[in-house]
């Protein structure tokens, strides 16, 4: 409603002329507008067409056939407007004729002019209260959540609005005589009492209850219910304003037991899951990744920072985590690292921005999967690729690239290496006489035997049978022939039958520019075949 805009209208009704003139005279000096009607006739037809003035200040006895009371009865019928009559009598007649239509007051004329203004005033303030109620009435009623109102005494309930008869099955008749303990399991006097006793003692304006309410057929809904307080009458009444928040409860425990779940499912899954804010803190961590940081306590894993964290700054994780959280990019990387008890692992880490609903990085995912068994799988598989599984030296096939590699690296850098060859002499017989498994052995003891001489940039690989030959890096030629005559003298040491020696034939070569891999191999062998044709058991080069 607010303010009311411009002057107030009042709809004079008086057949006195000059009774007329005087009262709107005084009326419009005191701030109204005014309108004079002379008759009941012309008021009804003025309002039938849709007049509406602020108050009717309505003289009782009018010229015409209709007089006051009965064009009041008539026109409040049709509008709600404040009526006021003017009598010039207050006999027992008049009285009972105002009392049977819905007047908001008399004044007698000629009385005192201030009485007139303010039992206009009252009229108005009156008529605008109703307005109000009638107004409030309707809320109440209409609400679509439940509306109660109980003796806080007695609990019993005084006004309940059509959601919460609906709602709860009874009838309002039903209702009157019920308490708030009917429709509420979960209360008793004792309860409600404590509950309200801040509103009682004015130290509270507003309870929150979570509560139950009971249908008549049984069934129970879970509510919000808001107590508040008021008097009326010198009587204390007490309002509840219940919300039936079943099925928000029912979706809250849904999505409550569906997240539970999932952080279960997060908790207990095989791969390492953490999660980071911007600043790279940990903000959570799951049993696996605990496992793989070799550590059993959470606590100490979520104090760390990915920023600042050695075993992460160290790999280089540190900068590619700022790297995907900055540029809002994903990324997978494997890094190795030793873990707590000195195991090599190895990870692969897959790292994914985290946004918050504005799209902007709020953080990161990092999923950890532990892939040392896989590595070591691989390593081995590449290990049995590249070698001789008999005598553990490498197989022909690595050697040439390695041999390959050397003759780029010796074009390239000036520099110069060397080739042995050997080949055991009459192994054949070793064979013959003591049988296969004591060759094998001469030639596991032979590759033992070497490789314990060697350097670690040196090539141990076996060419074939009982040929073995070896790449020697940054190496002269005299130096590769000092170190296969070393060899030779060495091998003499190896014992098989009756006290024999095993010998091998040795030949020596050097790279040369415009040297292939064939060339150079070529060549070492033809002096190893000079060795054999010299006697055996020689290095020739
Ligand atoms: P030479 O002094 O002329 O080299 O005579 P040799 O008997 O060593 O040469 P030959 O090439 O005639 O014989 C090589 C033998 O090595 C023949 C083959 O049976 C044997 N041999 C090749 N590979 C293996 C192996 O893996 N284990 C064993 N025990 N013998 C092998
Ligand atoms: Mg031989
Ligand atoms: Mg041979």
């Amino acid at each position: 409603m607010g303010e009311r805009l411009g002057k107030n209208r009042i709809l004079l009704v008086e057949d006195n002329r000059l009774t007329a003139a005087m009262v709107s005279d005084f009326l419009i000096k005191n701030g109204f507008e005014v309108e004079v009607v002379p008759s009941g006739e012309k008021v009804v037809q003025r309002i039938g067409k849709g007049m509406i003035p602020d108050l009717i200040l309505m003289d009782i006895e009018l010229a015409g056939k209709m007089d006051g009371i009965e064009a009041a009865d008539i026109i409040s019928k049709q509008q709600d407007i404040p009526i006021v009559f003017l009598t010039a009598n207050t006999s027992k007649e008049i009285m009972e004729k105002i009392k049977r239509v819905k007047a908001y007051g008399f004044v007698l004329k000629d009385t005192d002019r201030i009485a007139l203004l303010s039992t206009i005033d009252m009229a108005m303030r009156l008529h605008e209260a109703s307005v109000y109620a009638t107004m409030f009435e309707r809320l109440f009623e209409t609400s679509v959540n439940e509306l109660y109102i109980f003796n806080p005494e007695s609990f019993k309930f005084v006004v309940v609005n059509k959601a919460a008869t609906a709602n709860l099955g009874y009838t309002y008749r039903e209702l009157e005589g019920m308490t708030v303990f009917d429709i509420n399991p979960q209360l008793d006097i004792e309860g409600l009492r404590e509950i309200i006793k801040g509103l009682m003692h004015g130290k509270q304006e507003r309870v929150v209850l979570d509560t139950v309410h009971r249908r008549k057929d049984g069934s129970l809904y879970y509510v919000e219910a808001y107590l508040q307080l008021f008097e009326y009458r010198r009587s204390k009444y007490c309002m509840m304003f219940a919300i039936d928040v079943t099925e928000r409860k029912r979706v809250e425990d849904e999505l409550e037991e569906s997240r539970k779940q999932y952080v279960e499912l997060a908790q207990e899954a095989p791969i390492g899951i953490l999660k980071c804010d911007v600043e790279g803190n940990v903000v959570y961590i799951n049993k696996k990744a605990l496992e793989i940081f070799g550590s059993s306590n959470a606590g100490e894993i979520s104090n760390i920072n990915f920023f600042t964290f050695p075993l992460f700054v160290e790999s280089g994780l540190s900068q590619k985590l700022k790297e995907c959280m900055v540029n809002n990019l994903s990324q997978t990387v494997e890094n190795s690292y030793t873990s707590k008890s000195g195991k090599n692992i190895w990870l692969r880490i897959h790292i994914k921005p985290l946004l918050n609903k504005d799209g902007m990085v709020k953080g990161a995912q990092l999923i950890l999967d532990d892939i040392t068994e896989k590595k070591e799988m691989e390593r081995q598989l590449y290990e049995m690729s590249i070698t001789d599984p008999l005598t553990n030296a490498y197989n022909f096939r690595y050697f040439i690239r390695k041999l390959e590699e050397e003759i780029l690296r010796a074009q390239r850098a000036g520099e110069s290496f060397s080739l042995i060859v050997f080949d055991i002499d009459r192994f054949k017989s070793f064979n013959d006489s003591f049988g296969h498994q004591v060759g094998d052995f001469i030639l596991r003891a032979t590759v033992d035997m070497v490789k314990g001489r060697i350097r670690r940039t040196d090539t141990l690989a076996r060419w074939g049978g009982e040929e073995f030959i070896i790449l020697l890096p940054n190496t002269k030629l005299e130096d590769a022939a000092k170190l296969a005559e070393e060899l030779r003298q060495r091998l003499m040491q190896l014992k098989v039958g009756n006290n024999e020696s095993v010998t091998a034939s040795f030949g020596v070569a050097e790279y040369q520019e415009g040297d292939t891999a064939y060339s150079i191999l070529k060549r070492a062998d033809a002096m190893m075949y000079k060795a054999k044709n010299d006697g055996r058991n020689c290095v020739r080069y």
